[in-house]
This record gives C-alpha cells, structure tokens and sequence, in this order.
C-alpha cells in the first residue's frame, strides 16, 4: 500500500471533541487551500528543511500530482485523534470518494516536519481481544510455532497493532525447517501443506495469482502474497497470508465448515521461506485492523492435552483427531 505524505484541515470545530491545536488547524488550512489550488511550491514552503531535504521540490510536485491523481481534490477533513500527543490524524474525504487517514506532525516554528496518508482507520472498529468461536488449528500434522505469544520476546508482531498476536508457523524436524538444498521450495516440510479451516466461516476476501519466492527472497510488494480472509459468525477475521501459488480452493462468499481444505502452504508474499502468517483482526482490512489474540479450543502442546490455549513460541501444536 502506499504511504503518503500529506495533510490539512478545515472544517468547523463546532462538534469536534477535540485537542485539536489551533496552530495545527491554521497549517492545515493552509494546506487544503493550497494542494486543492495545485500551488504545489506553495506546499513545498509550509515544509521544514529536514522535509525539504527528505522531499525536495521535484519530488513534493511529483507526490502531489500522483495524490490527485489518485485521490482528487479534498473534500472534508475531520480531526480525529492525536498521535503520540502530538501529531494529529484527519479523518479526510476525497473528492474520488476515497478516504484516508492523514497525519502531521508540526515544528516548534510551526512548519510541516511530518506527513503521511494512509487507509483510513475507524474509531468505531469492535474491540476484538480474543477470539470467541472455538477453533482447531488449521493445519493436520503437527507444525511448530516460530513466533506467536504475546510478548515481543516471543512475538514480533506484537510491535505492530495491526498484526499483534499474529503467529509464524511452520514445521521443523530435527530442528531444522527443510532438508536439502534451501533454495528449493519444496524441500520445506511445510510446503504444499494443507491449510483448512479452524472453524465454520464465510470466505470474504482472497488474494490469488502472486508466485512463490526463492527462499531467501522477498516480496514486499506483495505482503501477505496469496491469502484468505475468513469471517466467523461472531464477526471475527482470521487472515492466512503467503500460501502456495495456484493452491486457494475457496471462493470470496463461500461458506466454509470447519476443516474444509482452503489451499496449502507457501511462499508467497513478504516471507523468506514457507510459513503460514495466521492473524485475528476486527476488520477484513490488515491495513485498519486491531490483531487479536487466538485461542484454540482442545489441541495438543508439546505432547499434552489443552484447552483454550494460546500457542506460544516454540510449541509443537497439533489438533487432537
Ligand atoms: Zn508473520
């Protein structure tokens, strides 16, 4: 996805809750005005000089151009919340009916020291802790868990809220993850694995057509590669993400039952070997989402029965037959 740069404000702050900080409505202001007119120089001198460095002139016009490209004039702009205590996200509207979310950070001199758009991400998202549906793994050997857990000790996704308590999992023998030469995708136990479905779902989204990296390489182009999303009745997302080129056997609205074979593990995507990322968001978006955590209902670990259990780095999970 594309990260931008970019902000302003207008809007009447009659309704708005807010902490929003008069000098930040002013330079925003400024910046509507100024990036609906195309005065894109204009723009340009709102910014610091480390923004001026990171973004010279050519680049500034070259951004903008694209934005409108893209997004055309801005329409609305909302304050919605404060970043870090300092910097300020908007709520914006696009007049090619997209919205975003745009953040900037002013100077002590009150120039533009920081700019991005992204998807917009709502405050009216569920909270979604935990998962509430019972679930099985969605694999059937035993697989070991590379990361999960909820420390970053444990779990580097932890660092990101959008894929907090998402797990990496794969399998190993003997410690190790393939045999043979590590170039070669199918040499990873993991590979062409089945992936099924931990519990009854709706398909809402998927991802197909992106082939499998050489181990080692990376696709970040392609995050998460070939990928499902599925929906669960209480409102929960599950996302799989970097399965195996051409192996999705599911279909966006099909109603799935809890085992049914979805596709099967690969390498596609942001990922230097096989793995499967498996995620609980609050939202089909990865982009807007909360990650939650996830329970499975009666699985083995490490050789011993649990139930409601959070698999944690270093386990070896299998589902219970
Ligand atoms: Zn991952």
């Amino acid at each position: 996805m594309k990260k931008i740069v970019f902000i302003l404000s207008l809007l009447s702050t009659v309704f708005s809750f807010s902490q929003e900080k008069e000098n930040y409505n002013v330079v925003a202001s400024q910046f509507i005005d100024l990036y609906n007119a195309k005065d894109y120089n204009g723009i340009f001198d709102l910014f610091n000089l480390d923004m001026q460095n990171a973004l010279p002139v050519e680049k500034t016009k070259a951004f903008l151009e694209d934005m409108q490209l893209q997004l055309g004039d801005i329409k609305t702009i909302q304050f919605s919340k404060l970043k870090q205590g300092e910097a300020h996200i908007y709520k914006t509207t696009f007049s090619l009916d997209e919205l975003r979310d745009i953040l900037f950070y002013l100077d002590q001199n009150d120039k533009i020291g920081g700019l991005y758009i992204a998807p917009h991400k709502s405050n009216d998202l569920p909270v979604l802790k935990r998962n509430t549906t019972k679930m099985i793994l969605p694999f059937k050997e035993e697989w070991f868990v590379s990361w999960g857990g909820t420390t970053v000790e444990q779990n580097y996704h932890v660092a990101y809220e959008n894929q907090q308590y998402a797990y990496d999992i794969l399998m190993i023998k003997d410690g190790v993850s393939f045999k043979g030469d590590p170039k070669n995708n199918e040499n990873y136990y993991v590979f062409g694995k089945d992936i099924i479905a931990p519990c009854d779902a709706k398909v809402v989204k998927v991802i197909t057509g992106v082939i499998d990296n050489v181990p080692g390489e990376l696709n970040p182009k392609q995050l998460t590669g070939n990928t499902i999303v599925l929906q669960t009745e209480d409102e929960e997302y599950l996302l799989f993400a970097h399965l195996k080129e051409n192996s999705i056997v599911v279909k966006e609205g099909q109603m799935l039952k809890q085992g049914d074979v979805m596709g099967q593990c690969g390498n596609s995507g942001n990922t230097t070997e096989a793995h499967l990322h498996l995620s609980l968001q609050n939202a089909v978006d990865m982009n807007i989402s909360t990650g939650g955590k996830i329970y499975f209902d009666h699985i083995m670990v490490n050789g011993e029965i649990k139930n409601d259990y959070l698999p944690v780095k270093e386990d070896f999970i299998k589902n219970i037959n």
